[in-house]
């Protein structure tokens, strides 16, 4: 970013994402990949991410939560496959085929829906079910698969489904994969029920990033990684296990970096009050940069009188609370900071780095919401380094 007319923005290394789809791509062994870009492509700009993922022929499927996310994917070009994982309104399915998706279905409303509106239009479609396996978020139980086969069978453009898939209550949070495995055979179970009953699948898939990093038996026809795509490890847990394993620890490059601009420097006296409740208070003359981010932008209110960011490549505490668009942090002991000097708030500097993890650590969250919630709205710049 040349010139100085953004104040706070977001930097996407296009050279980081390609490390990390080609360290996925090895993993997955030649299976396809669909990549989540759900919540605006995990807070990194569903846009520019489009863009870049347009670029990398490994990738052949996006998957979104909602109708909405997959018109703006259509809107930004991307032609290949889109899944949809969440619910769809049934007055909005026909979005389905207007934008050429395939539905993940968990109810036979919806199913029952896309039958009348596949036979209707002439057009086929590929259905995806969700099978429950133990998460009890969005699935189908066992015992309900005989209705959902019979749903099949009355609409023939409907045909049979494309895909079966499952979603892991606790591969990212534990080092021992024991209820991960009895989800697996689970699902071997629901997947040779589908089968007796004439709807046997094209293709299974269950696999995000821990699964797909940590346990082969879950890689499928298909794989569905979000966040390792981004270049973050799901979870401590699921980087010490592949350690453990004798992976390397370099196979994920952080695609995204934060970074803004001091806008304001000032000298305060000992003894002064910094921010909104009057919750620090220096204890020497100091100088402050006020920085024009705050939690509206997604740097969270938690972070307040905790975190700290780089300047000049040093590490430059925040005082005081978080306030809606500003913060302000300590320069006292570093030398030569002007007006609109850049500050990065995730990223590398020097010899240093601030990561989304070390942020959610202090924020008491984890990486995926503290990227999540980046404002939609920040400037986002692809960069090629
Ligand atoms: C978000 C999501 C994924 C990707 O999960 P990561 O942990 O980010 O890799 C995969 N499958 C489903 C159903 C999801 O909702």
């Amino acid at each position: 970013m040349n010139g100085k007319t953004l104040l706070t923005w977001i930097e996407l290394s296009e050279k980081a994402l390609t490390r990390n789809i080609a360290s996925l791509s090895r993993l997955a062994g030649g299976r396809r990949i669909a990549v989540s870009v759900k919540s605006n492509a995990y807070g990194h700009g569903l846009a520019p991410m489009v863009g870049m993922f347009l670029n990398q022929p490994q990738v052949s499927y996006l998957t979104v939560h909602s109708l909405e996310e997959a018109r703006l994917c259509r809107q930004y070009g991307w032609d290949r496959r889109i899944m949809v994982l969440g619910p769809i309104p049934l007055d909005s399915l026909e979005g389905v085929f207007e934008l050429d998706l395939e539905p993940v279905v968990f109810t036979k409303e919806a199913l029952r829906r896309l039958g009348v509106l596949s036979n209707k239009a002439r057009t086929k479609v590929r259905t995806h079910l969700k099978l429950e396996t133990g998460t009890h978020r969005q699935g189908i139980p066992e015992k309900a698969l005989k209705s959902f086969a019979s749903i099949y069978k009355r609409y023939r453009y409907l045909g049979k489904p494309y895909g079966a898939g499952m979603h892991f209550a606790n591969i990212e949070d534990t080092t021992s994969h024991e209820y991960a495995q009895k989800q697996l055979n689970r699902f071997g179970q629901a997947v040779k029920q589908m089968t007796a009953l004439g709807i046997k699948p094209t293709i299974r898939h269950t696999a995000c990033s821990a699964a797909l990093i940590l346990f082969e038996k879950t890689r499928f026809e298909l794989v569905r990684p979000g966040i390792s795509v981004y270049g973050h490890w799901p979870s401590k847990e699921t980087y010490l296990s592949y350690r453990l394993e004798g992976g390397r620890n370099d196979i994920f490059e952080p695609v995204l970096a934060w970074k803004t601009r001091v806008t304001q420097i000032k000298e305060v006296p000992a003894d002064s009050f910094v921010g909104y409740g009057c919750t620090y208070r220096t204890t020497a003359r100091s100088r402050l940069a006020v920085l024009p981010v705050g939690y509206a932008d997604g740097y969270s209110r938690a972070l307040s009188n905790l975190a700290y960011v780089l300047v000049n490549g040093r590490r430059a505490p925040v005082r005081g609370r978080v306030c809606m668009n500003l913060m302000m942090v300590d320069i006292t002991d570093i030398p030569g900071v002007k007006l609109e000097d850049p500050v990065t708030l995730i990223g590398g500097e020097g010899s240093d780095r601030l990561s989304a993890e070390q942020m959610a650590d202090l924020a008491g969250s984890i990486n995926y919401e503290i990227l999540a919630r980046l404002s939609p709205t920040l400037e986002r710049a692809v960069v090629p380094s």
